[in-house]
């Protein structure tokens, strides 16, 4: 409540005028798992990806992906005794239809022109199903009851870095303990890539433990196209290492920013990349940044887009 002084030096109280909320801190930058990974990766993917906003090519596998996840997230909105594996693979068509609805520039995914198209969307849409009924010998749907599907979080630490992405399921037991749940549409990684899995479960069970106060009693990653399921029980000093680490990537991105210094650095993953035929690696050469462009990565609310935050 703020005291406002009247005409004749009199004070009253200005009870319509609420006391500002404390201001907290300013944001300096937002960062995902997804995209610390592309800048430890290589920082000139980073920059393609995030200041540059380059599209990249939509992969029959990442459409996939898509697909599979919003089976799974609306698997769950069936009465518990009607998720069954016939009801998944009952969805995803329609799911596929959906997402090529919103996203237009996905109906090329497959050359409609070419005579084996039909048989191409139709063994897609069959790898779909296949990955969803993995699911259902790993996990038994109708014991579950989600407390979060494909939540957004964002914690903004006291230094003005915010931390975001998407959680694909969040599970709270009846003591209150809270397991963070990723599925992957991928094999589980070899021992080279785990740690980068690890990191990326980390990082949501850092930003949980900002927003809620509480640490995640377990992590668990489901690898649909191996059948594995990966699970962590993650402590506060392994917490506390990640967020150390986050903070030195966030660093090195803000040098890299200030020096527009954004160095390829060459390595097995390139060969995804969609960006080689650009990149001084591969003999291209990167484009200049675009008019306008920001000087530092956006920094913008979840709510207001910005890059993919996944
Ligand atoms: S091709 Fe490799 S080195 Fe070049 S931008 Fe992509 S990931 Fe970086």
């Amino acid at each position: 409540m703020r005291t406002a002084t009247g005409p004749g030096g009199e004070q009253h109280q200005a009870a319509s005028v609420p006391d500002p909320e404390p201001a907290g801190p300013v944001r300096r930058g937002a960062l995902s798992p997804s995209r610390a990974s592309d800048f430890m990766q290589c920082p000139l993917l980073y920059r393609f990806r995030v200041l540059d906003r380059i599209p990249e090519a939509p992969s029959p596998a990442a459409v996939r992906g898509t697909v599979v996840h919003a089976v799974l997230e609306r698997l769950f909105d069936l009465p518990p005794a009607e998720r069954t594996a016939p009801a998944a693979r009952a969805m995803v068509a329609g799911q596929w239809e959906s997402l090529r609805e919103r996203e237009p520039q996905l109906a090329g995914l497959f050359d409609e022109t070419s005579p084996t198209a039909a048989a191409e969307l139709a063994s897609w849409l069959r790898s779909a199903e296949e990955l969803l009924e993995r699911y259902f010998e790993l996990e038994d749907p109708t014991r579950l009851q989600p407390a979060e599907r494909e939540l957004r979080v964002e914690a903004l630490l006291e230094d003005g870095l915010v931390l975001r992405g998407i959680v694909d399921r969040l599970d709270v037991a009846p003591g209150g303990e809270l397991r963070v749940v990723d599925y992957k549409t991928g094999r589980a990684p070899s021992e080279l890539f785990e740690a980068k899995a690890l990191f990326q479960m980390r990082f949501y069970a850092l930003v949980i433990w900002r927003l809620r106060g509480v640490v995640p009693r377990q992590l668990q990653l489901v690898y649909l196209g191996s059948g594995d399921v990966l699970r962590h029980t993650p402590d506060e000093a392994q917490l506390l290492a990640t967020e150390r680490k986050v903070r030195a990537v966030w660093a090195a991105i803000e040098r890299a920013t200030a020096a527009g210094d954004w160095r390829p650095s060459p390595g097995k993953l390139c060969k995804w990349c969609d960006h080689q035929v650009r990149c001084p690696a591969f003999g291209g050469t990167p484009p200049p940044r675009p008019p306008g462009a920001v000087p530092l990565p956006v920094v913008a609310p979840a709510a207001a887009g910005g890059p993919d935050p996944a």
